[in-house]
């Protein structure tokens, strides 16, 4: 009898990078003519080349729009810090509920259409289904009310927390109770993956499965000054 042969999945980068080529030069919406770039997505993997928790925000800004990456300004630099400091070694990717920057009249940043977040939809469930992170924290409250509810039931936890710009304009580390705030939802989100990546360890049948982080972090949490 030949043995049936199921496909492999392709790995997650080279299915990033094929959503990408598929969306760079998508114009579903009128944001994409006027956008100097497509800013679809960062992230780091675990060795495991998994994605654990995903962050998606509101949209790119003037940083993101020249360099194409999302979060590299400086409430971006905030929220990869805080990530940094919180993530156990588990793969992670940031994006926004829309991939190219709205701008006003003056060409400032404004917030995004309700019919260009739903444009952006298709590709943002793309990536979502992509990824199918454990945990999806929205980070702002236009992308908590801009996700798509049709992969709501597929993550173990969906969190929010304050947008990283709200922070910096309120006092940024020196606001200890929004400050804190956000980090706790933060660490929250790779809490909530790391014990669950644990737990699947712990009871799964197969040998191979490892656990995907490093317990060092928890020794170095309690060392760690919260607002250095
Ligand atoms: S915002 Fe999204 S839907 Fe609109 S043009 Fe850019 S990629 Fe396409």
């Amino acid at each position: 009898m030949s043995k049936v042969i199921f496909p492999q999945p392709a790995p997650l980068r080279e299915q990033l990078k094929n959503h990408y080529l598929r969306w760079q030069t998508c114009r579903d919406c009128s944001l994409g003519c006027a956008a100097n770039r497509h800013v679809f997505y960062d992230y780091q993997l675990n060795f495991k080349e998994q994605i654990s928790v995903m962050f998606i925000g509101e949209a790119p800004g003037l940083s993101e729009d020249k360099i194409g990456k999302p979060f590299v300004g400086r409430s971006g630099k905030l929220l990869r810090e805080v990530i940094s400091q919180t993530d156990r070694s588990l793969g992670w990717l940031i994006t926004n509920v829309v991939a190219c920057r709205p701008t006003d009249e003056s060409g400032n940043n404004r917030p995004p259409e309700p019919s260009e977040i739903l444009a952006c939809r298709v590709r943002l469930t793309e990536v979502i289904h992509i990824c199918n992170p454990l945990v999806i924290v929205a980070v702002g409250m236009i992308a908590q009310y801009s996700l798509p509810p049709a992969v709501c039931g597929n993550p173990i936890s969906w969190l929010t927390c304050l947008h990283p710009s709200y922070l910096l304009r309120t006092g940024g580390k020196s606001h200890p109770q929004y400050y804190d705030q956000f980090y706790g939802v933060i660490d929250n989100a790779f809490e909530t993956a790391y014990n669950h990546l644990k737990v699947k360890a712990a009871t799964s049948s197969q040998h191979e499965v490892t656990l995907v982080c490093s317990d060092d972090y928890h020794t170095s949490r309690e060392l760690r000054n919260y607002h250095d």
